[in-house]
Parts: structure tokens; sequence; C-alpha cells
């Protein structure tokens, strides 16, 4: 009988592929092809596309704001965000492991002409205090303008933690105290709201503007939203059309997203509960040093020497299980919805029987 099983865990090898790497790499499910397949559209560039036109204002009224805009990137939301709230020379605040700061190409700078104040945070968790601290004095000319606040919710370097609600609802009155503009990169907003089940419009009140992506654990090929005022979005259609973001029939990609929405949101829960698991199945090993508390699909570890990460790569790489190293000794599984039960039945198995 174990003979049998040992031959079955080897012959799986060569038909199971993993891919741990992000929850991006997800293909479009047959129900999001139909979908896609049966969207109305028109050329969005003149605003005719119905499709495109009845998303923004679904994901609008989700998060009881007046607007939304649809864009080809996460980055690109967010870099037109940035572009609404500030003028050049001033500076926004975010945390040290903040996208916007760390992975979008120096976009601050380059599209905005933006510097950032970065703060250590907890896993990519800022406070209302620690943001306090680093606001630049309004009279104090020699120091750049504090114009903007960025927040990511889940944080993405910071392992897919989320805020709570306080801290948030500190953050905003903060915000609205000292003038600034209030943005969130919710990218993995969706993780935070099934994680906490939480309505999306408690966080649409919040914040001026909110980018949320639908191409990540979603499901969606392409696609994110940026909502806020009707004023807002109004002037962030001409920044992305300076950007390069102007669609043509992006209906089909709207009807992608769509489908995701209404179909693919509540499934995020079994990701988590995957993530947690692979967090158990990590911690009873011994070369593993520790693992970052594990809040919804990212699973941040480190083994106990520098050395062994390159034979792990190896094992993992031999029983086709991918995933990516993030620098500084910190490797990073990310569950999604491709990654199947039977995948994650394979990848139990494999780290329960892996020895360094
Ligand atoms: C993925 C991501 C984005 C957007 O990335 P794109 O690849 O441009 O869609 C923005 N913020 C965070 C936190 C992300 O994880």
């Amino acid at each position: 009988m174990d003979h049998l099983l040992e031959v079955i865990y080897h012959a799986v090898d060569f038909i199971m592929e993993v891919n741990l790497i992000s929850d991006t790499v997800t293909r479009p499910s047959d129900g999001m092809l139909s979908a896609m397949q049966e969207a109305r559209v028109g050329d969005d560039v003149f605003k005719e596309d119905p499709s495109v036109n009845a998303f923004e204002e679904k994901v609008a009224t989700l998060f009881g704001k007046e607007a939304a805009l649809f864009f080809p990137s996460g980055t690109m939301a967010n870099q037109t965000a940035i572009k609404l709230h500030t003028q050049p020379g001033e500076q926004l605040i975010c945390d040290h492991y903040a996208h916007i700061f760390n992975y979008e190409g120096g976009g601050v700078s380059f599209n905005s002409g933006v510097s950032c104040a970065t703060i250590q945070g907890d896993r990519g968790r800022i406070s209302a205090q620690q943001i306090k601290a680093r606001i630049n004095p309004a009279d104090f000319y020699h120091s750049p303008k504090t114009s903007l606040v960025c927040i990511e919710n889940t944080t993405n370097k910071g392992g897919g933690a989320f805020y709570s609600m306080e801290n948030l609802q500190e953050i905003s009155s903060l915000c609205r105290e000292e003038n600034l503009a209030l943005h969130l990169d919710g990218a993995r907003l969706w993780n935070a709201l099934v994680a906490t089940n939480t309505n999306a419009q408690a966080y649409g009140q919040l914040f001026d503007t909110l980018s949320l992506c639908f191409s990540k654990g979603l499901g969606a090929p392409i696609g994110s939203v940026l909502v806020g005022s009707k004023l807002h979005m109004e002037k962030a259609l001409r920044v992305r059309k300076v950007l390069g973001g102007g669609m043509r029939q992006a209906g089909y990609l709207a009807a992608a997203a769509a489908y995701a929405l209404d179909h693919q949101l509540a499934d995020l829960k079994s990701d988590h509960i995957k993530a947690k698991e692979l967090e158990a199945a990590l911690l009873k090993k011994s070369f593993v040093k520790s693992v970052a508390p594990v809040d919804t699909n990212i699973v941040i570890f480190e083994l106990e020497n520098a050395t062994s990460e390159n034979t792990f790569f190896e094992k993992l790489s031999q029983k086709n299980i991918k995933f990516i190293s993030m620098g500084g000794g910190k490797l990073r599984f990310v569950t999604h919805r491709d990654y199947t039960e039977s995948m994650h039945a394979y990848v139990l198995e494999v780290l329960d029987k892996t020895q360094l």
C-alpha cells in the first residue's frame, strides 16, 4: 500500500504544476470567458462602451462613491490618484513597504514630481500617530508640502496584513483635520473585505480615492478601478489619457471584472484557509526559522540558514512547485483561485516529506 502511494506521489509530480508565485497567475474561468464573449461593447475613449460604463457605476455604488474609472493596471490607477492629489514638489506619506514606493518604477517622481516620506510601520501598516509625526508644518516653506497620505490594504510586502477599522478611522480623521488627501491602494482590499466581513461602503467613506484590482485574487485577466468623487474622476479621465490608458472596446475586460466581482469574490475565503494551512505546515519544519502571521492569502517565511534557501528552491522546483524570494531571506507563497484543493494536498504532502 505504502509502495502504491509512493508511486502515485511520484506520478503526480509529472502532471501537477503548482504556481504559488502570485495571485496574478490565474486564468479566466469558463464562466468568465462566456461573460466576456457575451459583452456588449463600444469605444470607451468616447465613453460609449456600455459594459465599461455599467461596471464603473457598479463599483462606484458598491463603495458609496459618486464615480469610478476603469484602468488597465493597478499601477496606473494609483499613479493617477497621486497625480490628482498633489502638485510637483510636494510630498506624500506612506509605509516604507508601500507598492507605490517600491514597485511602481519610480512613478511617484516620474509622473507627479512628488517625493515620499516613508514610515517603518507594522507589516506595511502605519498609524495615525506615525503619520502625524511625518507631516511637514504647512507654513515651513523649507520643507516639501505634505499633501497626501497613501495607505495599502491588504499590504503586499507586509504579507497580506489588513488594518482594523478603528485605525483607518483615526487616519481618515487626521487627514481631514490636517487637510491632507487620503488614497487607498486597495489592490487586495477584497481580501480584507472577506477576512473581516466588512462592507465596501465602510471603506469608501474613509478615503478620497480608492484603487481596486480585479486581476489579483478575483481572477480577471486585466483591470483595476479607481473610485472617488465625480470631479476627481473627471480629472482622472484626462490623466489616464496622458498615461496612455484610454482603451477602446474595453467592455470585454470590464465584463470579466464584473463577473469576478459577482461570482468569484466569496472564493477568496478558501485562499485564506489554504494559506493558514501552509503556515501550519511550514511551522512544523525544523529548517523553517519563522513564518510571518498569515492573515489572508500571503505566506512569508524565513529558513534557519541562508544557504538552505537554494536547496529548498531546488527541492520544490523538482516537485514542480514554483514560488519566489522577496530578498533579504524572505520567501513567499501566495494562494489563489487556480491553486486547487488537489494541488494544496500535494504541496502539504511535499512539505511534509521535505528535509534539507
Ligand atoms: C499588484 C498591486 C498593485 C498594482 O499592480 P499592477 O500590476 O500594476 O496591476 C498595486 N498595489 C499593490 C499593493 C499591489 O499588490
